[in-house]
């Protein structure tokens, strides 16, 4: 299970910022385990939101929202839900709002952070991929993780090393920050890359004692006192 823990609302406030209408997307699988999601935690937001002047044009949970083909299919009856929403809020770890930001053409907004895979990964294995930094940074960029797209892990921007849009490193491997520019600009969000994103915070590593305290962990901690 993939370990996620809630952001603050006032953060998550604070990210949305003018846009006043909000579609809320939840995944029905890891977060209703780690009790960041489920259908309760949706409805609480909706009103958390309503009560601070956002309208909230629908809701919507997904059993994985880490399969894109799920997403479709689940999305096309409310497809006029979600073109009266300035944006997307996603109860999800960082995998599903990568695919999310895919499908859509809206900012998608990580309402989680990704801490850990927990040691069991019951997600689909699409070509988007995690870090687990713990603080999900996907609405500045696109749906496009710079930890995992950008073997520099930049933040700000790209190294200039890039060429015909391939990575230095690689000739074969896509420049993450191409990626993100022409996400971006896809969704008509490119004054995005005027935010600072500030640096990704290491002592997060480690997940929390508490995120620790299961019993696959509690497991090994005894296998390795023996
Ligand atoms: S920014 Fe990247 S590494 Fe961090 S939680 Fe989001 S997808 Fe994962
Ligand atoms: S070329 Fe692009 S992906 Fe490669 S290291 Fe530079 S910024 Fe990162």
């Amino acid at each position: 299970m993939i370990l996620t823990e809630s952001k603050p609302v006032e953060e998550i406030v604070e990210k949305l910022g003018k846009e006043k209408n909000i579609f809320i997307m939840g995944c029905g699988g890891c977060p209703e385990g780690a009790e960041t999601g489920g259908k309760k935690v949706l409805n609480e937001m909706k009103k958390t939101l309503e009560q601070k002047g956002f309208s909230v044009t629908g809701i919507i949970e997904i059993d994985f929202i880490c399969q894109k083909a799920l997403i479709r299919s689940r999305l096309k009856p409310r497809t006029s839900e979600i073109e009266a929403a300035d944006s997307v809020l996603v109860f999800s770890c960082g995998l599903g709002v990568q695919a999310a930001s895919e499908v859509l053409d809206k900012v998608c907004h990580p309402a989680l952070n990704t801490m850990t895979f927990g040691g069991i990964t019951g997600m689909w294995h699409g070509k988007e991929r995690c870090d687990t930094c713990g603080s999900c940074i996907l609405d500045l960029t696109g749906g496009i993780c710079p930890y995992t797209n950008c073997p520099k892990m930049l933040e700000n921007g790209a190294c200039a090393g890039q060429s015909d849009d391939k990575c230095e490193t690689d000739p074969d491997r896509d420049c993450g920050w191409v990626l993100i520019y022409k996400n971006l600009k896809r969704i008509g969000k490119l004054d995005l890359l005027e935010q600072f994103i500030e640096p990704r915070d290491y002592r997060k590593a480690l997940p929390t004692e508490k995120l620790r305290n299961s019993r696959l962990w509690a497991y090994d901690e005894e296998a390795a006192d023996e």
